[in-house]
């Protein structure tokens, strides 16, 4: 259940968005993954999703059936119309096979979800009528719903209120304490500080990786910050950060 990023470097039509990445990710580790805005954050969540391919380099250790992973907002098409129910039911899909019709015990299990976020009554409201915190409770039922050993969270915590902040966070300690393993993109570096034990610290490069309280130092942000607005979109490939 150790997770393994080779040498990983990701890239968009021959741009690297992510280079020469090594970790090793236990398993129960609650990891922040923070970085100015383009460093790459998403795209190393979506590669370990698999849903981008590997440029150079690998990802040992995670398989499509041992994740639940939770979109930034930015990328959900809010305006698909679905309810509150069908999408955290689509968190069975990888178990069921998404043409299965639901058994009884599936609809129980889905309904149980949705009212441990605290959306009991909410099961047949479409999405593009919830709020942001809401539709963020929402993901998080279908995460609950997955119930899968390594969970990858990107922005879980935007636009979102207090109330369901510390909701949601009572959910990941829960998951935290059962030991599935926790990787969590956010901007919040009082949040890291507060609940991660662990920080990746990412400007396409990797600036640190390790405890949070060795890797978000004044120096390391400042350097992070310097790398992400000297980038050059433009660079020849590779060129930035090669081994
Ligand atoms: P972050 O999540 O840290 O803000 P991203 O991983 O979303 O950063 O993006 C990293 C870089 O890759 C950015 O320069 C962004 O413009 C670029 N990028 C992201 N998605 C795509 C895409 N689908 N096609 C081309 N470039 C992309
Ligand atoms: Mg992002």
């Amino acid at each position: 259940m150790t997770i393994y990023l080779n040498n990983v470097t990701l890239a968009y039509e021959k741009h690297p968005a992510v280079h020469h990445l090594n970790a090793t990710i236990n398993k129960g580790d609650w990891l922040a993954i923070v970085g100015p805005n383009g460093a790459g954050k998403s795209t190393l969540l979506n590669a370990m999703a698999g849903l981008t391919t590997v440029h150079e380099g690998s990802i040992e250790g995670l398989c499509s059936d041992t994740i639940a992973y939770l979109p930034q907002q930015a990328q959900l098409d809010k305006s698909f119309p679905i309810t509150v129910f069908e999408l955290v039911f689509t968190g069975l899909w990888a178990k069921l096979g998404y043409t299965k019709s639901l058994d009884a015990e599936d609809y129980k299990k889905c309904t149980a979800a949705i009212a441990a976020v605290g959306l009991h009554g909410f099961e047949s409201r479409m999405i593009n009528t919830l709020s942001g915190g809401q539709l963020q409770r929402s993901l998080f039922a279908r995460v609950l719903l997955q119930d899968q050993p390594v969970i990858l969270l990107d922005e879980p915590f935007n636009a979102i209120d207090r109330k369901t902040l510390i909701d949601l966070t009572e959910l990941i300690n829960q998951w935290h304490r059962g030991q599935r393993t926790i990787i969590m993109v956010t901007h919040d570096l009082d949040y890291v500080q507060a609940h991660c034990p662990k920080t990746l610290l990412l400007a396409r490069e990797c600036i640190g990786y390790g405890s949070t309280k060795n890797i978000l130092t004044v120096d390391n942000l400042k350097r992070a910050r310097q790398l992400s607005e000297s980038f050059d979109e433009h660079a020849p490939w590779c060129q930035q950060g090669a081994a």
